[in-house]
């Protein structure tokens, strides 16, 4: 496989830089507000969510240029997006499945960050088998009655819509009768409770969400009512696919390679450390370049840059924690070292804030599990790439 940049895709990496040059200037603010400017500026340079089709706001990219865009934005240290469920999953399942007028109503808002969505579909007896999903929709005069709980939601509470699968017809049996919504988070008061989960690394990204009749009208329903397995489909395969496309270790975010490479400049070290940093170096080349071919092949073969990613992006983070000594036991808000080799490469503003190697390190076993569990992943690989026979 030849790795050199085509002409075309030189020059989209120049134009990107050149955008960057012109507007990453007072992108250093954090927060919901700051995170919403700033997918309004890249919809307004054209960079808001480049896979989607020309004729919806996108640049028509491939995956291999959306990759390209991906990393240029993190290598400049842009802001995270706390537009990603939707330009990422919701948006693309949207376009793929949506009538017409959904496109236009839901479209443009995610698009310039006016409406922020989050992902309603695990619930406590429902991840890696989200086909056992047991919270239930209920047709009522022009509109649907959703009762049960989610959980793990990330960002809900900053959310304007989910993507909710919900159960519509009683009598079904796993993928059978569930159905896709856009679900308005604004709800009446008593229908809809959200309570934050406090993670170990001190921060709240996800949540609990309770429905107790909450509502959502007729025409939020994606796809066929009962045809939702196919949407939610649709979601995981391009969560995976965006998860991990820029340069950091927390799934293209938080702390870089450069970073521990950086720290590790500044540490005394033993012979074991310097081959740990080392042997990162090389398995971060092979992730970079398997991540090359992988985004030339089918959606499933993501699978193998997750697998191989996320295992990669705890044992960095672990590594620096090490390397820190008794200063990797503080938070970033104790003092100490919790930033060190961050100064060339931390990432600005954005949403949810950057944050230092402790809570870096808190927050990195959760790689294995969101978006598909490690072993999730390896039942895919073994059954749908290898073809090898299902356990009985
Ligand atoms: C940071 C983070 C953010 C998240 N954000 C969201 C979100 O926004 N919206 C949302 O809907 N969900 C979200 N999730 C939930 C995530 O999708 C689930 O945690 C994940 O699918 C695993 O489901 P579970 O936690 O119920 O674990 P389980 O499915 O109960 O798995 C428990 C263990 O059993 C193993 N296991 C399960 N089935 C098999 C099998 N068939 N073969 C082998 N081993 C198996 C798993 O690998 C795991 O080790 C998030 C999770 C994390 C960590």
């Amino acid at each position: 496989m030849d790795l050199r940049l085509t002409p075309e895709q030189e020059a989209l990496r120049q134009e990107v830089r050149e955008w960057l040059a012109r507007n990453l200037v007072d992108a250093s603010k954090h927060g919901t507000v700051a995170g919403r400017e700033w997918q309004r500026r890249l919809a307004e340079g054209g960079w808001g969510a480049p896979a989607w089709p020309v004729e919806h706001g996108g640049r028509g990219a491939g995956p291999f240029e959306s990759h390209l865009i991906g990393q240029e934005l993190a290598q400049a240290g842009a802001p995270g997006s706390i537009a990603v469920i939707g330009t990422g999953w919701a948006g693309p399942a949207i376009i793929a499945h949506g009538s017409e007028e959904q496109q236009r109503r839901f479209l443009p808002p995610i698009l310039n960050g006016a409406e922020i969505w989050c992902q309603l579909f695990s619930e406590p007896d429902a991840g890696s088998d989200l086909a056992a999903l047991r919270t239930r929709a209920e047709r009522s005069a022009g509109a649907w009655r959703v009762h049960g709980q989610k959980i793990w939601t990330s960002y809900a509470r900053e959310s304007d819509y989910g993507i909710l699968l919900a159960r519509t017809d009683p009598e079904s049996k796993r993928q059978q009768g569930i159905t896709c919504f856009a679900f308005p988070m604004q709800q009446a008061e008593g229908r809809l409770e959200i309570r934050p989960i406090r993670q170990m690394d001190g921060r709240a990204t996800f949540n609990e969400v309770f429905f107790d009749g909450a509502e959502v009208p007729d025409d939020h329903v994606i796809g066929e009512v009962g045809g939702g397995w196919a949407v939610a489909i649709t979601t995981l395969m391009n969560e995976r696919t965006n998860l991990s496309t820029g340069l950091g270790t927390l799934w293209g975010d938080g702390p870089t390679l450069a970073d521990l490479v950086s720290l590790a400049r500044g540490t005394e070290l033993t012979p074991m450390q310097r081959q740990k940093v080392a042997n990162l170096h090389i398995v971060s080349e092979a992730i970079r370049l398997t991540a090359y071919r992988m985004l030339s092949t089918n959606g499933t073969a993501a699978s193998v840059t997750k697998l191989a990613a996320d295992r990669w992006g705890q044992q960095v983070n672990e590594l620096a924690v090490e390397l820190l000594g008794m200063d990797g036991l503080l938070t970033d808000d104790q003092g100490g070292r919790a930033r060190a080799g961050f100064a060339e490469h931390g990432r600005q503003g954005g949403f949810p804030p950057p944050i230092g190697w402790q809570r870096a390190f808190l927050f990195a076993p959760a790689l294995t599990i969101g978006g598909g569990t490690t072993e999730v992943q390896k039942n895919i690989l073994a059954q749908r790439v290898l073809g090898l026979p299902r356990e009985r």
